[in-house]
């Protein structure tokens, strides 16, 4: 395969390809519509189309697909074939600058919370020139967004590049006050880590809960789980490594920057992290790292899970998204800059930062709201459904500082004024309360960890962006018409600090007190499942936010909120009829057959010598009946619970419900099948267990 730097993009029409692939001016014009969002005329796209097709037959494609995000699942393609019959009885291969440009999927099966009924029948996918086309297979894969024809967003993408333009307009207004004129424009760059568990494939078609809903619904802790710490640090095993190997082969072909892997905290639980880069990119790479990832597990005979919480007791999974700002002259605006001025700067986007995280605490948490994630967000496990900020000492000590004007007592004792002195160095905080926090300053980028390991980025980043626009916005308007710029900056920096410290928290996050300090003294939001906070979407101060930066309409948020519940209600409704159906025809009838032999056995041993006690085997069989018993009236009980739901109207009250009775059922079915794992002997229990499926590779 040669070496990497020879295959790495091979499968993408990347900037290499273009430049020697296009006759010179057709390339400068789709530059300058990549890098400058201009208009691209249909001579050109013709020229573009036709040579991505000559580079994409050249190396084996038969198809292309307009690839998009929709907004459930993990991405859309509907292949068709670049063939077109030719007189001769043949074929020719064929691919048009408009099939380039626009295609029209039939729509009518993505989930579009009533949009399409309101407006169009039918929706459209439109090319995104920003993000480069790959191969994957034989198909061609276009990367574009997926709106109706009234224009309303039916995808993730188009609100997300939609974000990243309000903050660029937004931060391009605030360096041009600093003085910069040469900045074209500010881009935001993620990072995002991901984490996932490996387990064979034979013990996955076992499991028919995971197999339906991706996590395990049953399932008694194993003896031994990641209390020791030594999978995190331990060795990767062979076989992972091969699949980690491979793994990044294909991704790296596919032009995503894979760059670290490794094991994770829970035993079988694993992680890799990209090199960052633009954010809608960023978010196109983790989409089609996600698919890499389970199609290499199936070529190993394993399964790749990304549910958050596969298996109950141990950590769930997540993924960190590093986020940050960036102009296109290469300067971070997150990082401390080397003079006065650039450190103003610096502290001004922090700020900004600090501002949009604590006002729009419920918008953060909602970007990452699933069923799935609630397992983990207001679970006992990192990062808690309470939203805050973690600076590190040394930051914090500069801030506190500047609030009350006192001299900065961190390394030196200096006095801070700003745009006069220069900031100290910050060194890098990695003590443990750092990684227990839901947003972290980590030197140069803000960590954000809340999202789930099986969401798209995308939501996340609309919101962070759409909220750094917005306090940057409010900052931009002050300045322009500020007569003394440094008073005016040093008084807004200095009021921001103190209306928004609440939100800054530099000690553990795990700690039962501090939700109560966050929501007793603070009064921040703690919003522990997705029905508690999604219908805060639509609350006002969200519309308006949201839509002055034309990041979304009223009606594409209403639609969201809808969509998203009703995914919510889906995925519990699943998990809750594959635990009746398993409780029903598989657990009871094993611990029944189990139950029966043992008091067979008992009858056989009375028979023989009446004054053997058996009192084993009759305790046990009694504790295996009370189970069973107790397993059939839980069932039943989870049972009404569904049947109820269908006397309930909108989908507010029915997340509700499920909420408050269909997953408490679950629970306590769980809780009488786990017992009875424990007391039945392994050849009887249906499923693989924890240990078997957690020690399997
Ligand atoms: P860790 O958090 O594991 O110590 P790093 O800090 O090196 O690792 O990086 C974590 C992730 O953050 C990587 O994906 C990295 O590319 C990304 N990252 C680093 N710098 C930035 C930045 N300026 N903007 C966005 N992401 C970044
Ligand atoms: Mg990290």
């Amino acid at each position: 395969m040669g070496t990497v730097s020879e295959y790495f993009g091979s499968l993408v029409f990347d900037d290499r390809v273009m430049k020697a692939n296009l006759p010179a001016k057709v390339y400068q014009t789709l530059r300058k519509t990549i890098d400058e969002g201009a208009q691209l005329d249909i001579g050109v796209a013709n020229a573009v189309a036709e040579a991505m097709k000559d580079w994409a037959v050249a190396h084996g494609a038969t198809h292309y697909t307009h690839w998009f995000q929709p907004l459930t699942g993990i991405t859309a393609e509907k292949h068709d074939s670049f063939i077109s019959p030719s007189p001769d009885g043949g074929v020719i291969m064929e691919f048009s600058g408009k099939e380039l440009i626009k295609g029209e999927p039939d729509a009518s099966s993505f989930p579009s919370g009533g949009l399409r009924a309101t407006f169009e029948a039918r929706g459209y996918t439109a090319w995104d020139p920003t993000s480069y086309a790959f191969i994957k297979g034989k198909t061609l894969c276009i990367p574009t967004a997926f709106c109706s024809y009234g224009g309303e967003a039916l995808d993730k993408k188009t609100p997300l590049l939609r974000s990243m333009e309000a903050l660029n307009r937004q931060a391009l207004r605030i360096l041009r006050l600093f003085g910069n004129q040469n900045v074209k424009c500010v881009r935001t760059s993620v990072g995002p880590e991901q984490e996932y568990f490996l387990i064979t494939k034979e013990m996955y078609d076992k499991r028919p809960d995971l197999r339906y809903t991706g996590r395990t619904l049953f399932g008694a802790k194993s003896p031994k789980g990641q209390e020791m710490d030594d999978h995190y640090f331990g060795i990767i095993k062979p076989r992972v490594e091969a699949y980690m190997e491979e793994l990044n082969e294909e991704l790296w072909k596919l032009g995503v920057l894979a760059k670290t892997e490794h094991n994770e905290v829970a035993p079988a639980q694993h992680e890799l992290a990209p090199i960052y880069t633009t954010t809608n990119i960023a978010t196109d790479h983790n989409q089609l790292t996600m698919e890499i990832m389970q199609k290499v597990a199936a070529k190993h005979g394993l399964v790749c899970l990304l549910h958050e919480k596969p298996f109950a007791g141990v950590n769930g999974s997540g993924k960190h998204n590093n986020w940050s700002m960036a102009t296109d002259t290469g300067v971070n605006l997150l990082s401390p800059g080397e003079t006065p001025y650039e450190n103003a700067q610096f502290l001004l986007f922090l700020c900004a930062v600090l501002k949009a995280v604590d006002d729009y605490q419920d918008l953060l948490r909602l970007s990452v709201a699933t069923a799935g994630n609630d397992h983990r967000l207001g679970a006992n496990e990192a990062p808690p459904a309470v939203v805050s900020v973690f600076l590190g000492d040394e930051l914090n000590a500069v801030l506190e500082a500047i609030e009350n004007d006192t001299p900065y007592s961190g390394t030196e004792r200096t006095q801070m004024k700003l745009g006069v002195d220069v900031l100290p160095k910050f060194n890098r905080d990695t003590t443990d309360r750092n990684r227990t926090s839901p947003f972290a300053f980590t030197g140069n980028k803000f960590e954000f960890r809340m999202l789930g390991s099986s969401n798209s980025i995308a939501c996340a980043n609309i919101m962070l962006n759409g909220a750094v626009a917005e306090s940057l916005k409010i900052y931009a308007d002050r300045l322009e018409k500020a007569d003394d710029f440094e008073t005016m900056l040093h008084e807004m920096i200095r009021k921001t600090i103190k209306d928004h410290k609440r939100i800054i928290f530099n000690g553990n996050g795990y700690d039962e007190e501090w939700i109560k300090e966050a929501t007793e003294k603070r009064g921040l939001l703690n919003y522990r499942t997705t029905p508690d906070c999604m219908p805060h979407l639509l609350d006002k101060k969200n519309v308006d936010m949201l839509t002055a930066h034309g990041i979304y309409s009223k009606a594409e948020l209403e639609s969201r909120c809808e969509i998203m519940l009703d995914n919510y209600c889906k995925t519990v409704l699943i998990e809750a009829n594959t635990m009746v159906d398993m409780a029903k025809t598989q657990i009871a009838p094993a611990i029944e057959a189990y139950a029966g032999d043992v008091a067979k056995n008992a009858a056989r041993k009375k028979a023989l010598d009446p004054s053997i006690a058996c009192s084993y085997e009759c305790k046990l069989v009694q504790k295996l009946s009370d189970l069973t018993d107790r397993i059939a009236v839980k069932t039943d009980e989870l049972e009404k619970a569904l049947m109820a739901m269908h006397h309930i109207d909108g989908i507010i009250p029915q997340s509700e419900a499920i909420r408050d009775t269909v997953l408490v059922k679950m629970s306590e079915l769980r809780l009488a099948c786990d017992e009875a794992e424990i007391l039945t002997a392994k050849q009887y229990w249906p499923y693989p267990s924890y240990g078997d499926m957690l020690f399997s590779v």
